[in-house]
Formats: C-alpha cells, structure tokens, sequence
C-alpha cells in the first residue's frame, strides 16, 4: 500500500534552520546517520546472515513516514549524512518515497546508500533524480561461480549489470566495498582493485566483523587483515597512503597511476572510534550508538507515543535523540579470539 507523508509537518520541520550540535561525553560531534529501512535483502552473504535468519515481522517495521520523520529530526539537529542502507535497501516497498523526502532537505549535504547493486538497473536514475550524491556497491569476486557461493543465492550478471547502472546514472561517486575472507576471496584483491580501476572507482577493502553468529565458517579462521591484502596489493601497484581525513574508518591510499584510490576499514587492526561521527537506526526503530555496542535508545516508542501532528511532537523526539548521546559508548572492542559475538547480524545495522 502506497505510504502517505504528512506534508504538514515536514514543511513546519524545514522551517528550522539546522544549527544545534549532536555531541557525546567524549567531545566527538554526531554529525552523520545510517538507517536500514530493513533487515530483509536478497541476497544471503555468508559473512552477514546465517542460512536460517529470522527476520523482524513487517507491522514491527517503522514505517516509511516515521524514517523520513527520525531522518529530518536528525538533519535539524546538525546531522548532515545520511545512508540509506539495510538488509538490502531498495527491496523495501516504496523506498524511492523516502529518497524523495530526504533528499529535499535544507542542511542535508550528502544522502547516500550502500546496495548489493541487484535493483539498480531498476533505481539508479530514479535515485539519482531524487538527490542521492554518492552509493557504495558490494562487490566481494568477480568470478560467477563465487559469487553464487558467497552470496548462497546471488547471480553476479545482475549486481554487474547495477553497477554499469550506476556509473551512467551520473553520481558524485560510486564506490565498491569488498568483505575480504582467507581462502575464500583473498586472492581476488589484485583483480578487484583492476575491475575498480578500469571503471574509475573507488575501493575499500573490509575486515570481517563478528556480527551474529554465522554457520557457514570460523571467524577467527577466515579473518584477512587490511596489512595482508595492502602487502599482497604492493606485489602489483605503487600505494601511497593519503593525509586526508574522511572522517569515516577508512583509511585510503593513493596510486600514482590512476584516479582510484583503495580503501581500508579494519575495525580489527586499525581501532577508528576516537573520531567516530555517526549513529545508526535499525529498521525496527533503535538508536545505536555504536555497532560494536548494544547502547541502544528505542526512538519507535517515542514517535509513536507523539504521533506526527500531536502536541510536543518534535520535542520529544529532539529532546530523545539529544540525550542519547550521554550513552554512546568510547568504542567497540572485537577481538576474535574469545568467540565473543554481538547477536545482531550486520543487516539489522547496515554498513
Ligand atoms: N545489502 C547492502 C550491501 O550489501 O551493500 C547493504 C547492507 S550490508 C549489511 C552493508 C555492508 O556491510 C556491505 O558492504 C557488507 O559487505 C558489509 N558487511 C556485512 N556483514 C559484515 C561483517 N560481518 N563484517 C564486515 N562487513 C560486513
Ligand atoms: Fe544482503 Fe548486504 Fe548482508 Fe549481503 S551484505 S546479505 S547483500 S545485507
């Protein structure tokens, strides 16, 4: 069923010109949002959902109206990013609804998503259209045969076929994100770095993180690290790692030769919460504070107990989100070895 917004209240929103400050106990400013709009996707990626994943029942779901309405709270309240991403974001009924809304806001200087690339040849331009600067793919092999086994389901035709999508479409940036696993796909990074090259994207390469129980492998026994795929990277290219701070976990390097530059989140070896900048909603409606933590703030409860319209609407949820920051915690803490796990599955949180 189409969604309807409440126009009225989101043009008494962008009246308010965004200024205040999101800040923790620790000085660092809250300045970027991530939100899966589902923890749903089409695809079953080993390394982020088991082979029998439960998944949240729709009603539970916020709906369309109450993320565009946390989203524009957010941009009042000095955030200035937001990502859409899930689960798979664009299998979400109506999706392109929230683009739309989100993407007409005073304040907000970049919207963006991260996507599996299966519905972009559908999307990329509607998504394009309704203001999206930039949208990171997942793309962890390049060879058929992997891909269906990484994936469990995935056909990589149609995430190929998303990503020439993308690059016509004509965003600010597309950019590959790549989950490297030991004896899996580690012997990939050189070609993955060539496919990014030739089509004059970005990389990044990621750290497995120990998110949810997976059945498919050991952890601890698949984990590459960002300094084995650099090393194994400097057999063929010069990498020249850069100065600039992105603001994000990524650390990026440089090739004399080309425009690309490689990318590395090592949540494991390289520990990046000092200058973290961002929270995260769960497609049921909590606030994470930090997605190695389970700091969490139910913000459902509070638009639903003040539905849009009703009196101290935006109140409640300004006045929510701003003492939340007093529980963001100083960091994550992954360490393999003691098989400790966050339960959550990454597509509860996105990345
Ligand atoms: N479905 C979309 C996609 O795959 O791009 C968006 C959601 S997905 C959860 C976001 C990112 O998280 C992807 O780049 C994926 O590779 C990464 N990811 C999933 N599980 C992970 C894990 N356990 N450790 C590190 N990255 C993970
Ligand atoms: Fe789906 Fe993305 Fe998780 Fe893969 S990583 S299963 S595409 S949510």
């Amino acid at each position: 069923m189409q969604q309807k917004f409440n126009q009225q209240s989101i043009k008494q929103n962008e009246k308010i010109k965004p200024q205040a400050q999101l800040t923790d106990r620790f000085g660092r400013k809250v300045t970027y949002l991530r939100i899966s709009v589902t923890d749903r996707c089409d695809l079953r990626c080993v390394y982020c959902m088991s082979d029998d994943m439960q998944f949240v029942p729709r009603a539970q779901l916020l709906t369309l109206e109450e993320v565009v309405c946390i989203g524009k709270t957010f941009v009042d309240l000095g955030v200035n990013k937001i990502r859409i991403t899930g689960g798979e974001p664009l299998t979400r009924s109506n999706i392109m609804k929230v683009f739309e809304e989100l993407g007409q806001l005073d304040g907000l200087n970049d919207l963006t998503i991260t996507t599996n690339a299966s519905q972009l040849t559908r999307y990329a331009r509607d998504l394009y259209n309704a203001g999206v600067t930039r949208v990171n793919i997942s793309l962890d092999t390049i060879r058929a045969d992997r891909f269906h086994k990484i994936t469990r389901v995935g056909k990589l035709h149609k995430t190929l076929a998303g990503i020439d999508a993308a690059l016509e479409a004509g965003f600010k940036k597309v950019k590959l994100n790549s989950v490297i696993l030991k004896n899996m796909n580690h012997d990939e990074v050189t070609d993955l770095v060539d496919f990014a090259r030739n089509r004059g994207m970005d990389i990044s390469f990621i750290e497995e993180m120990p998110l949810g129980i997976v059945n498919d492998h050991d952890r601890a026994k698949t984990f590459y690290s960002s300094d084995e795929i650099l090393a194994d990277l400097r057999q063929r290219y010069e990498l020249i790692a850069t100065t600039e701070n992105t603001g994000g976990p990524a650390r990026y390097y440089q090739m004399p030769d080309s425009d690309s530059r490689v990318g590395f989140i090592s949540p494991h070896s390289h520990n990046f919460c000092d200058t973290c900048n961002r929270v995260r909603l769960t497609a049921e409606g909590k606030l994470l504070l930090c997605l190695g933590q389970e700091h969490s703030k139910d913000l459902r409860h509070v638009v639903r107990a003040h539905p849009a319209g009703s009196a101290g609407n935006d109140e409640a949820l300004r006045e929510a989100i701003i003492q939340s920051m007093l529980i963001k915690p100083k960091g994550h803490d992954f360490d393999l070895k003691t098989h400790e796990v966050i339960l959550r599955h990454m597509n509860t949180t996105g990345g």
